[in-house]
Formats: structure tokens, C-alpha cells, sequence
């Protein structure tokens, strides 16, 4: 798809057009060039492709204020199954609906997506503390599960344990708070003053910037780098990576929270992402697009597994890890089914292996990234491809 990367913005009607294999990336870089007061809500990886991004759901930073990627989608054109090209109106409702959460694969290839642009301050506001064990990491992380699923739309605040690995420090495990704030400094102390004071944010671990120089910070570069890293299509050093997901609707006990970081402390390359749900989030229905995690959650979980070695011995311990902490925690999070995320693609949760597509399987992998929106993609399926064509392991069946 990497061909097919125009992007066509109109601040008038506050849209644009891009086609599927445009980056996240180039989206931000484009949008600001047309407009510093004007984003769009999607994730933080700069080099990840609209296409799968959008059709599976699409989060980040700014999920609390304006919902998903898909959330955020007025029009799409597509190829179906016969070679013909669809837009909106063609392709009817049903499609529309599926491809905004469902997963484009299992029912064509898209060619654009016609996305609404959101409206952001001209400054945003981001930090990223870290708090070690002695500093209290226990409580703040503790209480981080009841206040930032409630704070207003507009503030975002990522919660990830890992294991310290700078230089000279002990190996111990640690959490990073890495914040996102539509508005200013002043604005956000008094917020997180009144509603979490244990983080003990300070002016000086705070900065201003636009917003497209927000999604530069949240791709992990250090502030001040240039924003044309957005243009950078490709992932530099080459490493491999595992991601499971989770939904959390109850605060875990501090006795759990040690118990993972037992686990994390063991593993070393792993991280736990905390990401706080609520706000738009939670005004959206839960059918109003294939995407089904909405009200009721307070956070999502990703446990990130990297490493850079190359071999089959090493890429199964760190497969080993990531399923034997994702056992672990089974007590604390979603049951009856055990919700994912769909763009973290785990087909260790149920998967067809063999290049045909059996129902009873795909309602068990269905189940859990689309709960009861599940049924409606595979009517859907049935109506645009009945033969299946578009298949992969978790792909939507036709009846
Ligand atoms: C480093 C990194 C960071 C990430 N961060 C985030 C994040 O912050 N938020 C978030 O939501 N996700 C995030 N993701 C997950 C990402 O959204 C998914 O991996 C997404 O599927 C990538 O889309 P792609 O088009 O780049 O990938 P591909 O691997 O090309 O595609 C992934 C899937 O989408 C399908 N697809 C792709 N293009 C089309 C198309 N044109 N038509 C139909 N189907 C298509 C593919 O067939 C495949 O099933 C991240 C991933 C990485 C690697």
C-alpha cells in the first residue's frame, strides 16, 4: 500500500482525505502544515499505516477527548471482492460500520479513509515523570487506577512499569507517567494538585508545545527533535516485539500490583502499559462501531515484550514470558470473555492456523476484540464475501 500515501487536508470543511498506506506520521506532519490549531486523534507510532491503524480501532493520546481514530471517519473508499471501487455511499451502511473497527482485511481493501479533523489548542502540555518503589511508585500507581479514568477529557495519563535500565542504576521496577494535556502548564498543576496530588507534578517536569510536536515526544523522541522524524517511514534499529492486551473495570489490589511486578522485575524487557479509559470513551455505544471496549472500562493493559536477538530459542522465552503473564494475570482483568484489542494482533487467543476459516474458532478470537458487534461483522462478511476470500487467522467467517 505504501504507494498509495496522498493526503489531502481541507481545513474549511475541517477533513481530509488520506489514502491507506499514508503514515500516522506523515498524517500529523501534513495536518500541520495546513493548520497549527487542528490534529487527529490516533496512535503514537509514527511509521504504523493509516490503513490497519484506523480499521482496527486507532487510539492514543487524545482518545479521552475525541474518542478513536474511528470515531472520527466521515467516508472511506474501498475495493471489494468483485475489483469494484466503493465509497461511502456505495459500499452502504453495514460496511461503513464494519471497516471502522472491524478490521479492513476481512472485507476488502481500503484505498482512503475521509477523516474528520479535530480542533487543539495552539499549546499542549506534556510530561513524563518516573517513580521508583522508595519514592512511593505503589501508592501513586495504586491511586492512578481511580483517578484517571475520571479526570477531565482533556488530560491523558499513561502508567508504565518496567524495570529501570539506566546507567548505574539497580535493577529494580519502576513507573513512568507520561502525560498529555490539552492546555497549559498552569492549567494542569492546578488539575493534577487538586485530583493526584500523590504524583507530586512539578512545573519543572512539564512542557509546552503544538500538538504536532506533542506526537514527536509521544513517539518517544527527546523534546526539540525536529518534527520531520514524522516523514521517517521506517522503524530504525530493527527489533522484534510481542503485545498482548487486557481490559481492567476493577482496581487491582496493591497485592497484585506486586505480584506483576514480581513478574516484570523477572522478565527485565517487558513493559506494562497502563491506558486510561473514560471521558469520550465512555459517551460512545458500545455497537456504535465494531469496537466494543467502552463504558465500564478503566483501563486497557498492553504488556510489551522487545528484544533484538535474533533465533528461535530466543523468541520463544519471550513468547513463554508474555503468555505466562498474561496467566498471571487472569484474576484482575476482563472475564466471560477475556476482551483484547484487535490492533494488538495476539493469535495466541484463538486463531485459524491452517488457511481456512472455522467458525467456532473465530467466534472465540470474535468474541473477545468485538464482544457482541461479533454477530454484525459476520452478517456483514456474508453479505460482501460470502466465498471468503479475504482471510487471515483472525479473520471475520461468512456464515
Ligand atoms: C511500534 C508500534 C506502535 C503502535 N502504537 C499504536 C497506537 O498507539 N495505537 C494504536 O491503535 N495502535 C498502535 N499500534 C498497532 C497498529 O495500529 C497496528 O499494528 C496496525 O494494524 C498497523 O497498521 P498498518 O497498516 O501499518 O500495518 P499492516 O501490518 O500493513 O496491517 C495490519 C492489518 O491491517 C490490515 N490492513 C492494512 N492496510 C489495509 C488496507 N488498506 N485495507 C484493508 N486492510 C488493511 C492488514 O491486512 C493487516 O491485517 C502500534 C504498532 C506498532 C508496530
Amino acid at each position: 500500500m505504501f504507494n498509495l500515501r496522498s493526503i489531502e487536508i481541507n481545513v474549511t470543511d475541517e477533513s481530509a482525505w488520506v489514502q491507506a498506506g499514508a503514515t500516522a506520521g506523515e498524517l500529523y506532519y501534513k495536518i500541520t502544515e495546513k493548520s497549527k490549531v487542528h490534529g487527529f486523534p490516533a496512535g503514537v507510532c509514527p511509521t504504523v499505516a493509516t490503513g490497519g491503524l484506523i480499521s482496527g480501532g486507532g487510539y492514543g493520546p487524545t482518545m479521552r477527548k475525541f474518542g478513536l481514530s474511528a470515531d472520527n471517519i466521515e467516508d472511506a473508499t474501498l475495493v471489494n471482492v468483485n475489483g469494484t471501487i466503493l465509497d461511502r455511499n456505495s459500499m452502504g451502511e453495514d460496511l461503513f460500520w464494519a471497516i471502522r473497527g472491524g478490521g479492513g482485511a476481512s472485507f476488502g481493501v481500503i484505498l482512503s479513509w475521509k477523516i474528520k479533523l479535530v480542533r487543539v489548542p495552539a499549546k499542549v502540555t506534556v510530561f513524563n515523570v518516573t517513580r521508583s518503589i522508595e519514592q512511593g511508585a505503589l501508592d501513586v500507581l495504586y491511586r492512578w487506577q481511580y483517578v484517571a479514568p475520571k479526570l477531565p477529557k482533556n488530560t491523558y495519563i499513561r502508567a508504565t512499569s518496567q524495570v529501570s535500565n539506566g546507567e548505574g542504576k539497580k535493577k529494580a521496577v519502576e513507573v513512568s507517567f507520561i502525560g498529555h494535556f490539552l492546555g497549559q502548564i498552569d492549567e494542569l498543576l492546578r488539575l493534577i494538585n487538586e485530583s493526584f496530588p500523590k504524583l507530586g507534578l512539578q512545573r519543572k517536569d512539564c512542557f509546552e508545545m503544538s500538538w504536532v510536536e506533542s506526537t514527536v515526544f509521544w513517539a518517544g523522541y527527546p523534546i526539540g527533535t525536529p518534527i520531520n522524524v514524522l516523514l521517517n517511514r521506517t522503524n530504525i534499529p530493527t527489533f522484534f516485539f510481542k503485545s498482548k492486551s487486557d481490559y481492567v473495570k476493577k482496581p487491582i489490589p496493591k497485592e497484585g500490583i506486586k505480584s506483576i511486578w514480581q513478574m516484570v522485575h523477572k522478565i527485565e524487557k517487558v513493559y506494562v502499559q497502563w491506558n486510561p479509559y473514560g471521558g469520550r470513551m465512555n459517551e460512545i455505544a458500545a455497537s456504535a462501531t465494531p469496537f466494543p471496549h467502552r463504558a465500564g472500562n478503566l483501563f486497557k493493559i498492553q504488556y510489551y515484550m522487545s528484544w533484538t536477538e535474533e533465533g528461535i530459542e530466543t523468541t520463544n522465552k519471550y513468547l513463554s514470558f508474555s503468555r505466562k503473564l498474561y496467566e498471571a494475570m487472569t484474576p484482575f482483568v476482563s472475564k466471560n470473555p477475556r476482551e483484547a484489542f484487535l490492533n494488538y494482533r495476539d493469535i495466541d487467543i484463538g486463531a485459524n492456523l491452517h488457511n481456512q476459516t472455522e467458525f467456532d474458532i473465530a467466534r472465540v478470537y470474535g468474541s473477545k476484540f468485538f464482544k457482541d458487534n461479533f454477530d454484525r461483522l459476520v452478517r456483514v462478511k456474508t453479505v460482501v464475501d460470502p466465498q471468503n476470500f479475504f482471510r487471515n487467522e483472525q479473520s471475520i467467517p461468512p456464515l
